[in-house]
């Protein structure tokens, strides 16, 4: 495998379907069945260092038939050639000593022999469901900075619209699901003694959510364009979420899917819980689309 270069993607502007040369079919562990890997795909592999988005799901139509593509994960041939996806990869997303891949999981997928000319397309419902989720979770980081700002006694690291980033300093996980995102939050010792006063938050509550989503409301009335940015087509280039607010021009640092206007959905939710001993802030963003 070590002839093999970083895959190039298409998935960031919103392509679902395509056309590739196999390079390789891989056995997987576990009888998963096959991992296939291509020169371009527009399949959203789920990252090995920040695996908030899914990988996506789909089809490869090649001449003898249609290949159903179960997951899509990333995979990795390091300096002395040595093939690994997912958690076995051992270095961070992007190391420049390997070679990053979007690896299909494809159960019949040994059919395929690399040199093929084959057809992807990306189960575009469940990718659109995603980009929604994905789209309300970088939204609700926002709306949740600025409701949240007022707590922070000391100078904090700031986000796009210049609030202490309490989404960043504070985020343990993040995972975008097809009917909603899930963000949970530490509130431990750490994020005091960056100077976060979480004093009578739980009472809280209720009036930050409302804030959370007129301030969400009133973003998705302006229709605002979002976007990704990326220098470069290869799977772990450096992307960024763009989102043109109607107060300014924000960026979050992104690697999945996202809708094209905010006007594509209806409607954006934001749910806040706080577990029994306070030291976790579970946000649940549910978008609905128009
Ligand atoms: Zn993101």
């Amino acid at each position: 495998m070590a002839d093999l270069s970083t895959t190039f993607v298409t998935f960031p502007a919103g392509g679902t379907i395509g056309t590739a040369t196999v390079l390789a079919v891989r056995p997987l562990p576990e009888g998963a069945g096959a991992g296939v890997v291509v020169d371009t795909t527009p399949f959203h592999p789920l990252d090995h260092s920040w695996p908030d988005q899914p990988g996506d799901t789909g089809v490869l139509l090649a001449a003898g038939g249609e290949h159903p593509v179960t997951d899509c994960v990333t995979g990795g041939v390091g300096p002395d050639g040595e093939f690994a996806i997912g958690t076995d990869i051992p270095v961070r997303r992007g190391d420049e000593t390997w070679q990053w891949l979007a690896v299909h999981v494809v159960p019949d997928g040994a059919a395929l022999e690399p040199g093929t000319r084959i057809e992807l397309r990306v189960d575009e419902p469940r990718r659109a469901a995603l980009s929604a989720s994905h789209t309300g979770c970088h939204l609700m980081a926002l709306a949740l900075n600025e409701a949240l700002a007022d707590r922070w006694r000391k100078e904090a690291r700031t986000d796009g619209l210049g609030h202490p980033d309490f989404d960043s300093l504070a985020m343990d996980t993040s995972r975008i699901g097809l009917d909603a995102s899930t963000d949970r939050y530490r509130l431990g010792k750490s994020l005091r003694k960056k100077g976060f006063d979480p004093e009578g938050l739980r009472e809280a509550l209720p009036e930050l959510a409302d804030k959370i989503n007129a301030r969400l409301a009133g973003w998705l009335a302006q229709d605002a364009t979002v976007r990704i940015d990326t220098p470069g087509p290869e799977l772990t280039a450096r992307r960024q979420w763009v989102c043109e607010l109607p107060e300014k021009t924000v960026e979050i640092s992104c690697g999945g899917t996202h809708l094209h206007r905010l006007g594509e959905l209806a409607s954006l939710t934001a749910e806040l819980t706080l577990s029994e001993d306070g030291s976790e802030l579970v946000v649940v963003t549910t978008p609905k689309r128009a």
